[in-house]
């Protein structure tokens, strides 16, 4: 990662846009990127700082990124579309190469760790509502507003926004800002060993089992709350990292997602549109109402985990029609012309709304008005799935 092309190594007190913004602490990282809280020394406030590693495709991939968010904050001068705003951008020269970065508003934890956070039970339902109004918000906005498709909504891309406002209130949030780089490894001033100290209680405390991939163990949202319940967290949310994103009429790549949140057309390769991202949707929704994935395919005796995942889909969905089935050009290699799996046979059929009771003891109303809010979301026939903006309309959310 470190290295020529790769991450930029940066330190707190760095400097960057000529000293405009110095760098406070790491908040995450992805296979693109780091990403640092900063303070803007020129407005006085805390930002996230996205480094982009140097080689010339990630650079090509920050700068489609910058036009995307450009495009969505130029349209949401308000900033009340859930969508992350982009406040600057600019290069910076390090040893590893020249880096594009991206300054955005300093948001909160992800709902990966929201989900986590709670022990992988659910966040409860009234939660999950207030969620996905600001998902659903942002997906209207991009979609029909924008004509953007973001292609890999998941829990990690969802960031809750911040209740603690460090500029005002730095004491709560466990550090006044660093302006001045630490002498050795050591900080001085008062201030700043406050800060180191919290930022060992915080690694300490943030000893998180994680299965699925190294994520940030920065945002202060919920470790900062006193006790361990998310009374009092705003569920406002807002959706982050558009490195993948694409306006929908210039697709490029045909193979989108991340597996769990991937939709059925992408695996048959059928074409997909909006309602690719509708899909995922429907996937992160059961995900916080339950704590687990709606679906997770594995690599089995013969078959691929493609086929595992569009058996898997057909266990709680129903059948595939097999017009469908059999309309992408990968068609060939999962189903055969009858439009049956061809070495998954035997599907133990168990409805949305039967896990949802029987497997996560769902009360049935409860069970029942979750899975009539999902169940056309994840239709196969992908222009019979509800846009967002007719999901906000449902009955489940108001
Ligand atoms: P990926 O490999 O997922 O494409 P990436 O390199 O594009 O990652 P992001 O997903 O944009 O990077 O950010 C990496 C992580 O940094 C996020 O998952 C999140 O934990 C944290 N992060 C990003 N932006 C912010 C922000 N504005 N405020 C707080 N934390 C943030
Ligand atoms: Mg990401
Ligand atoms: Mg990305």
């Amino acid at each position: 990662g470190y290295r020529k092309g790769g991450y930029h190594a940066a330190r707190p007190g760095d400097r960057f846009a000529g000293g405009r913004f110095v760098a406070q602490r790491k908040l995450g990282w992805g296979n693109f990127s780091t990403v640092w809280l900063a303070y803007d020394t020129l407005l006085s406030r805390f930002v996230a700082l996205k480094i982009q590693k140097s080689a010339r495709d990630y650079a090509q991939a920050a700068l489609h990124e910058i036009e995307l968010l450009s495009a969505a904050a130029k349209g949401d001068p308000t900033n009340s579309k859930c969508v992350i705003q982009l406040l600057d951008h600019f290069k910076h020269a390090g040893p590893n190469g020249q880096h594009v970065c991206l300054v955005t508003e300093f948001l909160g934890d992800s709902l990966l760790r929201l989900i986590r956070y709670n022990r992988s039970k659910g966040i409860g339902l009234s939660r999950v509502r207030e969620i996905c109004r600001s998902v659903l918000v942002a997906l209207d906005y991009l979609h029909r507003e924008l004509g953007i498709i973001h292609t890999d909504l998941k829990p990690e891309n969802v960031l809750l926004v911040s209740t603690i406002n460090p500029s005002k209130d730095p004491a709560r949030a466990g550090f006044a800002p660093i302006l001045e780089k630490p002498e050795g490894n050591q900080y001085n001033g008062t201030t700043i060993s406050f800060s180191e100290k919290m930022l060992k209680m915080r690694a300490r405390r943030a000893v998180v089992k994680i299965s699925r991939r190294r994520e940030s163990l920065g945002g202060v949202t919920m470790e900062m709350e006193k006790e361990r319940s998310l009374d009092g967290i705003s569920m406002k949310c807002k959706i982050v990292d558009f490195g993948n994103a694409c306006w929908a009429d210039q697709q490029s790549a045909g193979e989108i997602q991340t597996r769990q949140y991937r939709a059925p057309e992408v695996i048959i390769g059928s074409g997909y549109s909006y309602s690719a991202d509708m899909w995922s949707f429907a996937c992160l929704v059961f995900e916080l109402a339950t704590g687990d994935m709606l679906f997770t395919p594995k690599v089995c005796q013969g078959c691929s985990e493609d086929e595992d995942h569009l058996a898997l889909m057909m266990e709680t969905l129903g059948k595939m029609p097999k017009k469908i089935a059999c309309s992408g050009t990968r068609s060939k290699d999962y189903f055969n012309r009858y439009g049956d799996l061809k070495r998954i046979r035997r599907l133990k059929f168990w409805p949305l709304e039967r896990v949802l009771a029987e497997k996560y003891n769902f009360p049935a109303p409860d069970a029942t008005g979750l899975a009539d809010f999902l169940r056309p979301i994840l239709d196969f026939a992908l222009e019979k799935r509800p846009t967002a903006a007719e999901c906000l309309k449902h009955a489940w959310l108001n």
